[in-house]
């Protein structure tokens, strides 16, 4: 090891392959600003697209398609970073100028074990600015003060929140507090919340509750507790456990200075200088105040007036609350504030971020909104067993997580023991989450929140939960055979699961003409020079080597009258769906999607 090391080091400098340069530039930036941060004029640069075909102009926002063209102009690959994550990178560029934001912390546990009472025994004793006599309003979460130290609490307890909004790609919570009964011990949803904080990669602080009950067991649940991997500090592990009564408000000092003490630990930082960014809690259409929104701030100072987007919508802060209802100016790191402003009802789980004003707002805005209608559905893409194996090859895939549950126990104590051997050295295999019972809502957005797929032995998911993986683009296999369920694992890991469908050619089209139809929209004029077209084709279009859209026909006509079906060295006018970017010289191809029926 030693040596390979030292040879490295003395290796000519011009042996070593030239690494590719990198630009990574923000999602609509100008043509303009975009050659000027690539170091090049942006007359030559324009000129430089245009020699290739194409058309350019000092306003065009920086697209996929755009950052490839110049990427191969200055031989350089081109990232392009949405304005939050810019933002998130311009925050950790500079150490000096990360400062400690409070800890944002989400009760979680099983049901009636004491989350609610908790939350209530925390704020009535802590709530900050008590003196000013306000009534807590429900913003979806509040602040206490401990120690002259703040901590943020997520009135909404249980998983599904934490875990909806980890589902769409976003997290608020820095430190979970696991409650479990004493009298109850760990019960199937303190499993869960156990895997779903284990997976957000979000540390735990177990809160024994109810103590004062006679029937009270610390130890049982401690050793309970052991069993799923969770060792507290007295069982020789490093998980801060706290014996509390919410119902009596004992101890609430105790869980509040370990909370303190594990964020002083895991050093919860934040950069104040950039544009504020923060994550949408929850949102609402108030019928006098129109659309608000719960934000907890992230990154930055929020200051009144300030032109912000979330998403596809845009706005300005009109007013802000805190959980007391009373009126702020700014808004700090980790504080919640319900803001007004806001030209839609956002989504939960979206981030909220500052822009420096309205024409970046809008620039960025109709930029998401051009790519959602180019793109339609915009949910995220999860792993599949069918399409695993292109995904390792191209390196995006290097753990495979399940989600398993089956009819009896036994089952899953065998599977669980099997599947992680599965694994080998380019994927590692895991199970995130396993248990006896129906596929759940909640499985269906860990496994989103997590890129995982749910494995369902001896049951049947019901058709909601169908249509929710749908939604959430997660596959759900299910199986009756052991060996059918390991072996299509083994076979998806090395590329040899036969696809479930395939694709039918059906013909080509060019596009000869483009008209614009009052009312109706784009029209493309098209030959069909080989097979035909038909009605209820999918479809592709090719403009030069580019596939730059995949859908469907909206209509198919001859002579305006719709038909089902164009042959070859026919015309006709084809609209596609939810697509009017279409170009002379483009080419539609059209195809089937065939299922194959297992033999
Ligand atoms: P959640 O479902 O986890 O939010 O549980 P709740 O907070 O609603 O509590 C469920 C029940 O347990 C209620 O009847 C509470 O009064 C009771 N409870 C909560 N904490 C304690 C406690 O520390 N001691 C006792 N004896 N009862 C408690």
């Amino acid at each position: 090891m030693e040596k390979t090391k030292t040879k490295k080091k003395v290796k000519p400098a011009e042996e070593a392959p030239k690494p590719r340069k990198v630009f990574r530039l923000r999602e609509a930036l100008s043509l303009k600003d975009t050659a000027e941060k690539i170091g090049l004029k942006p007359r030559d640069l324009i000129e430089k697209i245009e020699a290739r075909g194409l058309r350019a102009g000092n306003n065009d926002p920086l697209d996929e398609g755009l950052a490839k063209t110049i990427g191969e102009i200055v031989d350089a690959d081109i990232e392009i970073l949405s304005y939050e994550k810019d933002v998130i990178v311009r925050a950790k560029q500079n150490a000096q100028e990360l400062v400690t934001r409070p800890p944002v912390v989400t009760i979680m546990g099983h049901v009636d074990h004491g989350k609610t009472t908790l939350l209530d025994a925390i704020r009535s004793s802590h709530l900050v600015d008590k003196e000013s006599g306000g009534i807590t309003q429900h913003i979806g979460a509040y602040r206490v003060t401990f120690n002259n130290r703040s901590i943020t609490f997520v009135d909404t307890p249980g998983h599904e929140a934490f875990t909806q909004l980890r589902a769409r790609g976003a997290q608020v919570t820095d430190i979970v507090i696991l409650v479990i009964s004493a009298d109850d011990g760990v019960m199937p949803q303190t499993k869960e919340a156990i895997h779903h904080a284990k997976a957000a990669g979000v540390p735990i602080i177990v809160a024994i509750n109810k103590i004062d009950k006679p029937e009270a067991n610390v130890d049982r649940v401690k050793q309970q507790l052991s069993k799923e991997g969770i060792l507290v500090e007295d069982w020789g592990g490093d998980v801060i456990s706290v014996e509390v009564s919410a119902k009596e408000k004992k101890n609430i000092n105790d869980l509040l200075e370990m909370i303190i003490l594990l964020s002083d630990v895991i050093e919860i930082k934040t950069n104040r200088k950039v544009e504020a960014q923060g994550i949408v809690l929850e949102a609402r259409l108030d019928s006098q105040k129109g659309p608000v929104a719960t934000i907890i701030i992230q990154y930055g100072v929020l200051s009144m007036g300030e032109i912000f987007i979330t998403g596809h919508i845009s706005g300005k802060v009109r007013a802000m609350f805190d959980e007391k209802g009373k009126s702020l100016k700014k808004a700090e790191p980790s504080m919640p504030v319900e803001v007004l402003g806001f030209s839609e009802v956002p989504d939960a789980g979206e981030i909220f971020q500052v822009v420096p004003d309205i024409q970046t707002a809008k620039e960025i805005v109709s930029f998401r909104l051009s790519k959602i209608k180019k793109n339609a559905p915009a949910r995220p893409e999860h792993v599949t067993l069918d399409d695993l194996f292109k995904k390792i090859e191209e390196g995006k895939v290097k753990e495979l997580a399940f989600i398993l549950k089956a009819d009896v126990q036994g089952s899953v104590e065998v599977l669980v023991d099997l599947i992680p051997s599965l694994g080998t050295e380019e994927v590692k295999v895991k199970i995130l989450h396993a248990g006896t019972g129906q596929i759940t809502e909640s499985d269906v957005l860990l496994a989103s929140a997590s890129n995982a797929i749910i494995l369902g032995y001896n049951i049947r998911p019901n058709a909601r939960i169908i249509q929710m993986a749908k939604e959430e683009n997660v596959e759900i296999r299910t199986y009756s055979i052991i060996y059918q369920l390991t072996d299509e694992i083994k076979k998806a890991i090395v590329g040899l699961l036969a696809p479930k469908t395939r694709e039918v050619y059906l013909g080509k089209a060019e596009v000869r003409k483009i008209f614009l139809i009052p009312k109706v929209g784009v029209i493309a004029g098209c030959l069909v020079t080989d097979g035909k077209i038909m009605r209820n084709a999918d479809i592709r279009v090719v403009r030069g080597k580019e596939v730059i859209h995949h859908g469907r026909i909206a209509s198919l006509k001859r002579v305006k009258e719709p038909v089902n079906e164009v042959g070859k060295n026919m015309e006709c006018g084809i609209s596609l769906e939810g697509f009017k970017d279409i170009q002379e010289g483009d080419l539609i191809t059209a195809y089937h999607i065939e299922k194959i029926k297992p033999e």
